[in-house]
């Protein structure tokens, strides 16, 4: 039995979570797995209903799970609230951090029925199959902010951007160890030609590289990763970064695969790993049945392979992901001419019946 705490969130949230769960049932049934699944709240949803994006409640239930599965959440309406009372600030941030979550895994694969999809050329795509590992406890969004009135009558704002050695080592050292399994090349993403932060970042990973004489060891430059990431992504297997930088580039990123209604991730690093669709709330698209949940059905697959190390198991989500767009099927977001137009819960079924049918 394992237990999944289940944190729709808001906007597309509640609308794509639901189609995971499908395909987590389907997986279940095919393979005699059972789920006990316990759903919280999160986000604007929370803070409507109890006043907080984080309840202790839901913290709780997280802690009692074996795994997290998330939608999304944040939106306008709750854009104007005090900082710590927003969505992302007040429940993203914290969640990472209390469930110890430093390692975020962002796998951009390209399926090849997805070819046409993308706004990229073909030659360019054909065969992108890299991650992005970003570190996730760290960094700018976890350092201490503040304001201060000026003498002009202005306002100044500080983030401040600080890594320690141990803080790098962990996160490059599980990055190694990806690349280790993969095609054993390991780029690391920094702006050490400006940064103190990212000089550490960098004299770190020069010495742990000669731990790790099987991987090829590269560094880049973040502006310069933005523009090889388009210009030719097949040069890339395993990519770390740190935090910010990983958030920016996985965006970019997703559009090697079509949308980033396509890219899933998986947050891992502590007891519990959360699993969320790496797009956001989409409130453009909320409530119309046009998300493309499989960025979602994907991060499901990964809560099979690395919480309960159910390898085949993620597979059989993976392959039906594959099945369904070779077949045609598309949201809006994927559709183009001569493809068959489908809504999230239309997506979520088809994926489901391949999975019983394989
Ligand atoms: P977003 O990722 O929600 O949307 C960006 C664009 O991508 C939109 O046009 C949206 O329609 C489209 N899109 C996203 N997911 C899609 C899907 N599954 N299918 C089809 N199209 C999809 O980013 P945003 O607009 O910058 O942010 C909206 C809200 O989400 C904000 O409140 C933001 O803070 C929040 N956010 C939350 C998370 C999270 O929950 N982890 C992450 C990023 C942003």
């Amino acid at each position: 039995m394992y237990r999944i705490a289940v944190l729709p969130g808001d906007g597309i949230g509640v609308e794509i979570v639901p189609e995971a769960i499908k395909a987590l049932m389907a997986v279940g049934k095919k393979c005699s797995h059972q789920y006990l699944f316990t759903e919280a709240l999160i986000g604007g949803a929370a803070y409507d209903a109890v006043g907080h994006p984080l309840p202790e409640a839901t913290l709780e239930i997280c802690r009692q799970s074996d795994a997290v599965l998330l939608g999304a959440i944040g939106g306008p309406k709750w854009d104007d609230l005090p900082v710590h009372l927003r969505p992302e600030v007040g429940a993203l941030l914290p969640l990472r951090k209390e469930l110890g979550l430093y390692a975020n895994l962002r796998p951009c694969i390209l399926f090849p029925g997805l070819l046409q999809a993308s706004t990229l050329k073909e030659e360019i795509i054909t065969g992108v199959d890299l991650i992005v590992i970003r570190e996730l406890t760290g960094g700018l969004y976890f350092g201490e902010k503040s304001r201060e009135k000026t003498p002009d009558g202005g306002e100044k704002a500080t983030d401040i951007l600080s890594y320690s050695t141990y803080e790098i080592e962990r996160i490059v050292r599980f990055a190694y160890n990806v690349a280790r399994k993969r095609h054993r090349k390991l780029c690391s993403v920094d702006k050490a030609n400006v940064l103190e932060s990212s000089r550490l970042w960098r004299e770190t990973v020069t010495r742990l590289a000669s731990e790790y004489p099987e991987v090829e060891t590269t560094h880049m430059y973040v502006d310069n990763c933005s523009m090889q990431l388009i210009r030719n992504p097949r040069q890339f297997d395993v990519i770390v970064t740190e935090n910010m930088f990983g958030d920016i580039l996985t965006d970019e990123a997703s559009m090697l695969t079509g949308s980033i209604g396509m890219l899933p991730s998986a947050s891992i690093g502590g007891q519990v790993g959360l699993y969320e669709p790496s797009h956001g709330s989409a409130p453009d698209i909320a409530g119309q049945k046009k998300a493309n949940p499989l960025a979602t059905i994907l991060s499901a697959a990964m809560m099979l392979r690395y919480s309960f190390d159910l390898e085949s198991e993620a597979r059989l989500i993976e392959a039906a992901v594959r099945q369904v767009m070779e077949d045609g099927y598309r949201t809006p977001d994927l559709m183009e001419e001569g493809k068959t137009l489908v809504d999230t819960v239309q997506m979520g079924d088809l994926v489901q019946e391949v999975i019983l049918k394989n």
